[in-house]
């Protein structure tokens, strides 16, 4: 049994990693208790999760054991001195998270996109004290993200977190939710008071990235992490290819490699704008590539219709030209100018 952790104590002051671990959907006693069984031989994982009510996106799909489960989460509290979190996504679930003394809730990514659903579950959590996380919602929208993070504040909870669980996007991409760090890095901002934790599941969606992915997580100076374990992942009833056995989730947090200075909320700031200056020098790399083709081309133009390679009229008047529009966005004259001269020179280079 782990010794008791006080979330709200965290909440205050997040500076211990906050590991929340557990099936995707609560199946059977059997399977709760045994992966709770595992998980409370790691000292990092402080919450036990189950999904008690699914949303699935067929009909036809396990949509959860329901209030029955809920029993269970308590019996595994008790037994192995777990917290224990649930998804709520309408009044009934809280009312029954309640009863049944869920210690955290979260609110999934399927119901942050709907206002609505927000505003009915924060109505019903008027009056609670109980911590609660908020998923980032399935479409990239920092907005919706904060909105659903207010609407909780409005109804007077004190405990508010966020997880980001990636994205959904139409493009293939290796991830089942792509993480699109910089969503995430935008709400830091905004809300610097916010702790964010990270759902690796449900952005891998399988099992061979997770270990790459947490690293990155906390090299972005995560807060946490939520992780899906199963005692028997492959006979999972929902995201079987993500979940994984508490054993090979102790192995994995062996590997991770934990920096000496875990979370500076500012740094993470800073790391978003080298981010951006990162890809915006690539994008310069490669239009400068593009320029030098389109140069080689002209240089075979010249050399078929045997037109000098110098013509010095029209570099002048490229110069002025950019010289003209540089200055106007505020750049300075002699730095466009001996950039335009570097360009130029391996230009004619290469129609030599
Ligand atoms: C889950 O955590 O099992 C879940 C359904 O997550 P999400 O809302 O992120 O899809
Ligand atoms: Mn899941």
């Amino acid at each position: 049994m782990s010794e008791s952790f006080d979330i709200r104590e965290w909440f205050k002051n997040p500076k211990e990693l906050l590991v929340i671990s557990g099936p995707c959907s609560v199946e059977s006693r059997e399977q709760l208790l045994e992966t709770a069984a595992g998980l409370s031989e790691i000292d990092k994982v402080k919450v036990l999760r189950g999904g008690i009510w699914k949303p699935r996106t067929r009909p036809d799909a396990f949509e959860g054991i329901g209030e029955e489960g809920l029993k269970w989460m308590r019996e595994a509290k008790e037994q192995f001195g777990l917290l224990t979190m649930t998804e709520v996504a309408v009044p009934e679930h809280v009312e029954l998270a309640m009863k049944y003394g869920i210690d955290v809730l979260w609110v999934g990514a399927r119901t942050v996109v709907n206002p609505f659903s927000v505003q009915e579950l924060a109505n019903s959590l008027k009056g609670c004290d109980v911590p609660i996380f908020v998923k980032n919602p399935i479409a990239p929208d920092v907005k919706l993200w904060l909105g659903a993070i207010e609407r909780l504040e409005g109804a007077g909870l004190k405990y508010i977190g966020a997880i980001h669980r990636g994205f959904s996007s139409y493009d293939e991409t290796q991830y089942r939710n792509a993480p699109l760090w910089e969503i995430p890095i935008e709400l830091l901002r905004l809300r610097r008071d916010v702790p964010i934790i990270t759902d690796i599941s449900h952005i891998c969606g399988c099992r061979e990235l997770l270990q790459e992915v947490a690293q990155t997580a906390l090299d972005m100076g995560t807060l946490g992490f939520m992780i899906e374990t199963h005692n028997d992942p492959e006979h999972a009833l929902t995201d079987a290819n993500q979940q994984i056995t508490p054993e090979s989730l102790k192995k994995a947090f062996g590997k991770l490699t934990f920096r000496k200075k875990k979370f500076d909320r500012d740094e993470v700031v800073l790391q978003k704008y080298r981010k951006e200056i990162d890809e915006i020098d690539d994008e310069l790399l490669n239009l400068i590539a593009k320029r030098m083709n389109i140069s080689e081309k002209i240089g075979n133009f010249k050399k078929e219709h045997k037109v000098a390679v110098l013509q010095m009229d029209r570099w002048k008047s490229i110069l002025d030209d950019h010289i003209n529009k540089g200055t106007n966005l505020g750049l300075n004259e002699e730095s466009v100018k001996e950039i335009f001269e570097i360009i130029h020179k391996d230009s004619i280079d290469r129609q030599l």
